[in-house]
């Protein structure tokens, strides 16, 4: 049990908000991207600075709470809050500074991929960052960080460069080639595990302003087709090009003609980062494969792009995801994918298959499978689960036996060292010197190894 005056103290020594059951903004306050998350914090720390991380982290420690650390809420697992403890929400804290000299950018976590890019564009340059604009840059790159820019600028994590991070016993460390290169290495890889990182220092990439990309959909019938088509396609694809094949249900958006809206379709979108002149000699083949219902590849400013896919990935709607790295695109997976766009139950629903190789360093792994159920608050979600599960299931055939941190859902814990792999055991002894206690342990958790 907490005191009311414990709390008032807290109050007194943040910067920013501290909120409480009670008040006016906490229901706000405590809602994550995905409403299948309900969670009921005891206090959410609105912090401005890492001084307020520091007091933020130090209170949590005297009244033994489970910490949570927010920064654009997007944890599909739900890993921004949790029941009773204290959220640490950096959301507030949005300070960007580009030097343009360098190519680099120091970035604060509260940031989203729509602001950064918004920052880093003006002066051509950007790094590998999500496909929703207000998907929030720290957790992203925590976890990894697929993009458009992947294949030529590899995940966003690695172009990160230095950070400054808030250690569970509210120590400040600057992580950089030269200073603790180790957990620098650690951060890229492990997620929140080590602690609250209230800086990123990116490196830059001349990107844009203007880029080649958009979208070719067919009708679903047409499904078998393209893939046998797309798998030889992206066999010789440079790396300036990524494309994302997905099938779905068209949206019932103002964007979308009325004639496709509700119609099951196939589609490959894309993004080409390189020479324009090129880039249409590379997606001629994609055209050449027949007549789309729509073909929307076209020039187009790059931070446009960054945020087509927005208005299909509103908050507040229930979300349940499955994820897997895939070695191919067997004859087995084609059947697979085929059946899960027939039966798709949800018209929000989407299966895509992201396009890896390129600058990525994922060994096997040749493409991510993303299998996004998603529904509205007021349905129920068995059958969206079962749908999702079931397809995913049947995908296993090319799997690789590992998934990528950011896109696990809830029932996702259990996987942990799925996702960690033959690095784990190296990141138990980063995580046994950072945090002994497991203080951050609402991420994909490592634990700690036995000292
Ligand atoms: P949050 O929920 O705020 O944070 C997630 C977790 O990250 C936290 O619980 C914590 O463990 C850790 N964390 C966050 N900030 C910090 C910090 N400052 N210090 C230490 N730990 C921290 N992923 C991709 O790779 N590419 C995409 O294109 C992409 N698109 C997406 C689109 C949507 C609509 C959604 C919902 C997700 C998408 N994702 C994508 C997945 C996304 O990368 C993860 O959900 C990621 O966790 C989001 O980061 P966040 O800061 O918004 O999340």
């Amino acid at each position: 049990m907490i005191k009311q005056a414990d709390i008032d103290a807290l109050k007194t020594r943040l910067s920013g908000l501290v909120i409480q059951p009670g008040d006016a903004e906490y229901n706000h306050a405590r809602q994550v991207w995905n409403a299948m998350i309900d969670r009921r914090p005891r206090l959410i720390a609105q912090c401005l600075d890492k001084q307020d991380v520091q007091v933020a982290l130090e209170f949590t420690r005297q009244h033994k709470l489970v910490v949570a650390v927010r920064g654009g809420g997007h944890s599909v697992a739900g890993h921004g809050v949790c029941d009773d403890g204290l959220v640490i929400d950096l959301s507030r804290m949005k300070a960007i500074e580009v030097d343009a000299s360098s190519q680099t950018v120091w970035a604060e976590p509260g940031l989203n991929w729509g602001e950064f890019d918004r920052a880093t564009q003006p002066y051509g340059l950007a790094v590998t960052g999500g496909l929703v604009s207000d998907t929030g840059v720290a957790g992203l790159t925590l976890g990894g960080g697929l993009g458009w820019l992947m294949r030529k600028h590899g995940l966003t994590a690695d172009s990160l460069i230095a950070a400054e991070l808030i250690t569970a016993d509210s120590r400040i460390v600057m992580a950089d080639a030269d200073n603790e290169p180790e957990l620098l290495w650690g951060l890229k890889r492990g997620g929140g595990n080590f602690g609250v990182v209230t800086h990123f220092k990116f490196q830059l990439y001349p990107v844009g302003p203007i880029v080649l990309a958009g979208a070719v959909l067919y009708p679903l019938e047409q499904a078998a087709e393209l893939l046998r088509f797309y798998r030889n396609y992206v066999q010789n694809t440079p790396e300036e090009l990524t494309t994302i094949l997905f099938l779905r249900h068209m949206p019932s958006l103002p964007t979308v003609p009325p004639f496709m809206r509700g119609m099951p379709v196939i589609g490959i979108n894309l993004c080409y980062c390189g020479g324009i002149e090129q880039g249409e000699r590379i997606v001629q083949p994609l055209r050449a494969f027949g007549p789309p219902l729509v073909d929307t590849i076209s020039l187009k400013s790059y931070i446009k792009h960054q945020s087509a896919a927005d208005p299909t990935q509103p908050r507040g709607r229930k979300n349940y995801w499955k994820s897997n790295y895939q070695r191919e695109i067997s004859d087995d997976a084609i059947d697979a994918l085929i059946a899960g766009g027939e039966t798709i139950s949800s018209p929000y629903s989407v299966i895509s298959l992201y396009q890896l190789g390129g600058a990525l360093q994922l060994g096997d792994a040749r493409f991510n499978l993303i299998i996004t159920a998603t529904w509205e608050v007021s349905e129920p979600g068995e059958q969206h689960v079962a749908w999702a599960r079931d397809l995913w299931q049947k995908m296993q055939t090319d799997s690789i036996g590992h998934a990528y941190n950011n896109f696990l859902g809830s029932d996702a814990i259990e996987r942990a060292e799925e996702v960690y792999k033959n690095e784990y055991s190296r990141l138990q002894a980063l995580k046994a010197r950072y945090d002994v206690g497991n203080l951050f342990r609402l991420n994909h958790n490592i634990l700690p190894q036995d000292c």
